[in-house]
Formats: C-alpha cells, sequence, structure tokens
C-alpha cells in the first residue's frame, strides 16, 4: 500500500478513473497493464515493459509487485 494519506484508493492513479469498489479498481486497472506503457502509480515513471516497471517498485520504492497490482 502506498503511504499516501486521503481517500483516493478506489480512484485510478494512471487515468483517475473513480471505482466504485476495490474489485472494480483491480479489474479497472488490468486494462491498464494491456497497454505497452507501463505507469508506476506512484510517481509515474513509464516503461514499455512491465518487468522494468516491476524492478522500478523494488528499487525506488520497495514494493514487491504482482500480477494485476492486486498486492498493492
Ligand atoms: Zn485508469
Ligand atoms: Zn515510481
Amino acid at each position: 500500500m502506498p503511504t499516501r494519506p486521503g481517500n483516493s484508493a478506489l480512484e485510478c492513479e494512471i487515468c483517475n478513473h473513480k471505482a466504485t469498489t476495490r474489485a472494480h479498481l483491480r479489474e479497472h486497472l488490468k486494462t491498464h497493464s494491456e497497454e505497452k506503457t507501463h505507469v508506476c502509480h506512484v510517481c509515474n515513471a513509464a516503461y514499455k515493459h512491465i518487468s522494468s516497471l516491476y524492478r522500478h517498485y523494488g528499487q525506488k520504492h520497495k514494493l514487491r509487485v504482482y500480477s494485476g497490482f492486486t498486492c498493492l
């Protein structure tokens, strides 16, 4: 979980789409993972390859990322 305050937990950090439930947001985020550009939801850094983004999460944010962003 990002240590960001506020009630933005159900809002997509990439396109600001507002989800009604966590499950909905999770499904929504899958649409982004299918795009060519993978964007860090913490600092908006973009990578062509999802593996590069996963490494970025680990190195920059000390986050472990599993498929579909389900464990963030
Ligand atoms: Zn989105
Ligand atoms: Zn980042």
